[in-house]
């Protein structure tokens, strides 16, 4: 059986765990996106909704460049999730399996993720278990980058009852 190597350097922080994990830089923006991504990693936001949330906080002036580079190079090492929405625009989420891997509804309209839990699916634990121990495998057989995603999609009950706009 593998053995799981410890991070080099001592214990790192979470956030900066994952950046290092997938080979980024550890910058202060990097770790302000990620961190606030994670932090609200219920919800997909796009580039604008990030831009508002990001530049309203802290010292740290985020400019719109650095922010669109930061957000496509966390998608690309799958960091965030980026899915296109009804209108075509992209939206982005901190990846589910980097916090849990559990199932979850997706709603395609307000864009709301619920997780489904043991209530509507009886066997969540079964699934989480399955798909952490697959995840677990893995790592220690040296991959990186691993997602692994159970959404339903569709529209939520509140959106398909709900006034039209
Ligand atoms: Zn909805």
């Amino acid at each position: 059986m593998a053995s799981i190597q410890p991070p080099e350097s001592g214990v790192l922080d979470p956030i900066d765990a994952l950046l290092s994990a997938h080979g980024l830089r550890r910058t202060a923006a990097a770790r302000r996106v990620l961190g606030w991504l994670l932090a609200h990693a219920d919800t997909s936001y796009t580039h604008a909704q990030l831009q508002t949330a990001l530049s309203g906080e802290g010292p740290l002036a985020l400019d719109r460049v650095t922010l669109y580079r930061l957000i496509d190079r966390l998608t690309q090492v799958g960091l965030l999730l980026c899915r296109v929405d009804a209108s075509r625009v992209r939206r982005y989420q901190a990846m589910p399996a980097s916090v849990q891997a559990m199932p979850h509804f997706e709603c395609q309209s307000c864009h709301r993720d619920s997780p489904l839990d043991g209530a509507l699916t009886g066997n969540a634990d079964d699934l989480e278990r399955a798909a952490q121990s697959a995840l677990s495998a893995l790592k220690a057989l040296g991959y990186q980058g691993l997602s692994m995603d159970f959404a339903v999609r569709g529209v939520c009950a509140d959106c398909a009852t709900g006034p039209v706009p």
